[in-house]
């Protein structure tokens, strides 16, 4: 008799009436990283200094942009990459309508109008097809986000782009590392914006970084996260500064602390280890689904590389007798918490509110109640993954129609 692996296990568990705990998400905190902030407490500067400047260096030359800079949080590096990009009242902003809310409320803090754009059925990528139909006179800015880690068909855009004179700024807070023909995401857009969230796939607890190869998009990028001082906090209260400052902009409290950067160097010391990780559990769920009936998932594009932050599935639902909901309902009932990444914008009140209608995103309309998102991440055991891979098998297996 042939047994799918795992099908002793889950036996056993049945038999102990127990079930493996596996949440949505761990951070991968080591004895390295503990250290690394423990010595920034007791260093004596524990704001931003030279760790952030460390940092900022570390991550241009390992994604291959010009410039880093170092801010508070992905949606501050989003709005200061939108003001030096010249963002700002009666402007439009094309952002994908499957994504985050803060992608596009950097866009409304500017003052300007979030344009949603349609993604693909597959990806759940902006279409870059229904980008080009929403550029008009307005349109100053393009934000593509990486979803899930997948690189976005950023040639493409960047050739739409260019012959309107319109930005591209990348929402990378799912993409760190990636590729894209051969190419690190982070040194091919204007701007690219990365998050260090708690939960994404490098963290500083809270943090954020813009990279750019522009010269003068860093200088303004630099002066605008710390109240539009001419000169960084380490040069006015050091030797090598005087008490003299400038403020020669408005500017924002978005700068990143010593204490995050330090956490933020030693995270990127093995972002290699535990992008490896995260690859190996995508290929896991993948040759465990591959002969599975009912079941999608994103396909990486040729000549791209995934950060692998998150392994959305899509749900044949038309011929399930369970609906998304209940399907998270049935695992977590197994033990097993999973996410929906993400609820359209179009859906939320504010943006119903705001005029913005349904019939304009048929993909997402379609995607959004067959989609979630599985737990993957680098402290994964082998066990675990088998175990949340056996158990979407089996419920789809009881539902099915
Ligand atoms: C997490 C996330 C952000 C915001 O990142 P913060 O660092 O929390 O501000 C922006 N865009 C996307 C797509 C995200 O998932």
């Amino acid at each position: 008799m042939t047994r799918r692996p795992g099908a002793w296990r889950r036996q056993i568990c049945k038999d102990l009436m127990t079930v493996m705990q596996i949440p949505f998400h761990r951070p991968d905190i080591s004895e390295d990283d503990i250290r690394g902030v423990a010595e920034t407490l007791q260093s004596g500067w524990i704001t931003m200094g030279e760790k952030t400047f460390e940092f900022e260096r570390r991550f241009a030359e390992i994604t291959g942009a010009r410039h880093a800079i170092a801010v508070n949080s992905c949606t501050a590096a989003l709005h200061l990459a939108l003001v030096a990009a010249g963002v700002g009242r009666g402007d439009e902003v094309i952002v994908p309508v499957w994504t985050f809310a803060a992608t596009a409320e950097a866009v409304w803090y500017c003052g300007a109008l979030p344009v949603l754009a349609d993604v693909e059925r597959d990806t759940l990528l902006v279409d870059v097809s229904d980008v080009q139909k929403r550029i008009t006179k307005k349109t100053k800015a393009i934000i593509p986000v990486h979803y899930a880690g997948q690189p976005a068909a950023i040639d493409e855009i960047r050739e739409i782009a260019q012959a309107g004179k319109i930005a591209v700024i990348d929402d990378a807070a799912h993409s760190f590392p990636a590729w894209y023909g051969g190419k690190m995401i982070g040194g091919i857009s204007d701007m690219t914006c990365f998050s260090f969230y708690a939960t994404k796939t490098i963290t500083t607890g809270e943090g954020g970084m813009i990279t750019t190869d522009r010269d003068d998009y860093a200088a303004m990028l630099k002066t605008l996260r710390l109240h539009g001082i001419s000169h960084d906090a380490w040069n006015r209260y050091s030797d090598k500064g005087s008490w003299m400052y400038d403020v020669t902009e408005i500017g924002f409290k978005y700068n990143m602390s010593d204490i995050s950067a330090a956490l933020g160097i030693s995270q990127l010391a093995r972002y290699k280890d535990m992008w490896i990780k995260r690859k190996r559990i995508a290929e896991m769920y993948s040759e465990a689904f591959k002969e599975v009936p009912r079941i999608g998932w994103c396909q990486v594009r040729e000549g791209r590389e995934s950060a692998w932050y998150l392994f959305p599935i899509i749900l044949d639902v038309e011929r399930l007798t369970i609906t998304r909901d209940d399907f998270i309902l049935e695992l977590r009932a197994r033990g097993i918490t999973c996410s929906v990444h993400f609820i359209p914008l179009h859906m939320f009140s504010y943006y119903k509110k705001a005029g913005y209608r349904a019939e304009q995103y048929p993909n997402a309309e379609w995607a959004f109640p067959r989609t979630l998102s599985l737990p993957i991440y680098p402290g994964m055991t082998v066990e675990e993954v088998r175990y949340v891979a056996d158990n979407v098998i089996e419920v789809i297996a009881a539902h099915a129609k």
